[in-house]
């Protein structure tokens, strides 16, 4: 961070502030994990912080220290109007356009107080006050634990910070594969695991909690992955009468779009969910190596994210949008 912009965020905290801080839609643990550990490192410096999420997190993430405080945006629309209004500084993270926070947008478009974004997606809007955005980092979790250590307060990172920015470190990394994991990645999570951050626990909190039924979906999912081999792409759709007959819950789908990419020899891979309620298909993007899966979603299905990681949607039929695909696909050297 610039020494200006340390200087300009102890300034806006010199003072205790109504302070909102925002994830993006559809929160994953990065986005969770950076909103409750600021909301917690706020809480201690003695401000009034709210983290409000534009739609409901998943159940895998419910466990996280100070999820029950999080107020949902579509869930309750005037009283987080209200609580942003009321916002004296708010907090953008792990998100870089503010359309990501779907009709939320409308009511921060109009706030007048300083904004701070945290995040490490490419090409960030130019909407906040002070921008720390870094693309070199793999998590905004990574970010929020040199963001609050830049503010002298490293000191204030205890047990329940520690265990809000270790979840989106691991769940951002891959489980610490990601190629952005470096040696200072795991020497913060060295550090947190010696505040006392439960690092065998969490994995199993995120990852083995899965309903019956959510197996059940992955293994549809499986079934219907499609191969080829030339392109070294894999791709696989889940229909909305399919996610209904495995009672699908909020964050059931969530990984499974990274089975696409351990074939053997496939660096591509591409997870098409359909959702009859919004009308789109949503698309989730996944590659190994220099293949740049944002640059996919921005030329072809209106979306973005990073080079190994990114996300779309298509407003056409599942069928259509899979043509849409399989035809790039087949154009397609890797
Ligand atoms: P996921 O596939 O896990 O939903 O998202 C992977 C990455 O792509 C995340 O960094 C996410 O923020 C980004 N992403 C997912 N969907 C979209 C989208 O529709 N638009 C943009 N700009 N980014 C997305
Ligand atoms: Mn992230």
């Amino acid at each position: 961070m610039k020494e200006q912009d340390i200087q300009a965020i102890e300034q806006l905290l010199a003072t205790p502030k109504k302070i909102a801080i925002i994830p993006h839609r559809g929160p994953d643990g990065d986005a969770m994990g950076s909103t409750l550990g600021l909301y917690h490192f706020l809480l201690k410096n003695n401000h009034q912080p709210v983290v409000v999420s534009p739609n409901e997190f998943p159940d895998f993430l419910a466990w996280m220290p100070g999820s029950e405080t999080v107020k949902i945006f579509e869930k309750d629309k005037k009283n987080c109007t209200q609580i942003l209004e009321e916002a004296e500084i708010v907090f953008t993270l792990d998100f870089n356009a503010l359309h990501r926070v779907g009709e939320m947008e409308k009511v921060l478009e109009n706030l007048t107080v300083p904004f701070v974004m945290i995040d490490h997606h490419q090409s960030p809007d130019d909407y906040a006050t002070v921008t720390y955005s870094d693309t070199a980092f793999g998590s905004t979790c990574e970010m929020l634990y040199h963001f609050i250590s830049f503010l002298g307060k490293k000191s204030d990172i205890d047990k329940t910070i520690g265990t809000c920015i270790y979840t989106g470190i691991l769940t951002d990394s891959g489980s610490f594969r990601f190629p952005k994991t470096t040696g200072t990645t795991h020497r913060i999570i060295a550090d947190l695991i010696d505040l006392g951050v439960k690092n065998s626990e969490i994995p199993a909190l995120l990852y083995d909690n899965s309903s019956y039924d959510r197996l059940q979906l992955l293994g549809r999912a499986l079934q219907n992955m499609k191969i080829f081999p030339v392109h070294k792409t894999t791709y696989t759709t889940l229909t909305q009468a399919e996610l209904d007959q495995f009672n699908h819950i909020k964050g059931d789908t969530e990984g499974i779009v990274n089975y696409g990419l351990s074939v053997k020899g496939i660096v591509f891979t591409a997870i098409f969910i359909e959702n009859t309620e919004e009308k789109i298909i949503k698309i989730s993007l996944r590659s190994q190596g220099d293949f740049d899966v944002n640059l996919f979603a921005r030329e072809h299905f209106n979306g973005g994210g990073h080079r190994n990681a990114a996300g779309g949607k298509s407003e056409t039929s599942m069928q259509e949008t899979v043509q849409k695909f399989e035809d790039l696909v087949s154009k397609l050297i890797i």
